[in-house]
């Protein structure tokens, strides 16, 4: 039996096999919820899922589409937005 703070099911389980052949259980913590557009809800493309210590190993370009409002709009809305905005310059 695992120690009692590793019972809870707030931490995930990851299997494990090991260098011998057997396989252990590591606990790990979840991973925060998918990145969402502001604008309208959906889950955005290329922004991934990590813990803070794990995504600070990651290069900023690979953690947001390079483009403006890149991992703050999806792409459908940023295109809506850039349109409404020179739509309402000419009139
Ligand atoms: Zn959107």
């Amino acid at each position: 039996m695992v120690r009692p703070g590793l019972r809870s099911r707030s931490l995930r389980r990851v299997y494990r096999r090991t260098p011998g052949g057997t396989t252990t259980i590591h606990f790990e913590k979840r991973k925060p919820k998918q990145a969402r557009c502001a604008r309208c809800g959906r889950p955005l493309g290329g922004v991934p899922r990590g813990r803070p210590r794990e995504l600070r190993r990651m290069s900023k370009t690979s953690k947001r589409p390079q483009r403006p409002y890149g991992g703050v709009l999806c792409s459908r809305c940023l295109s809506e937005m850039i349109f409404l905005a020179i739509a309402g310059q000419s009139s």
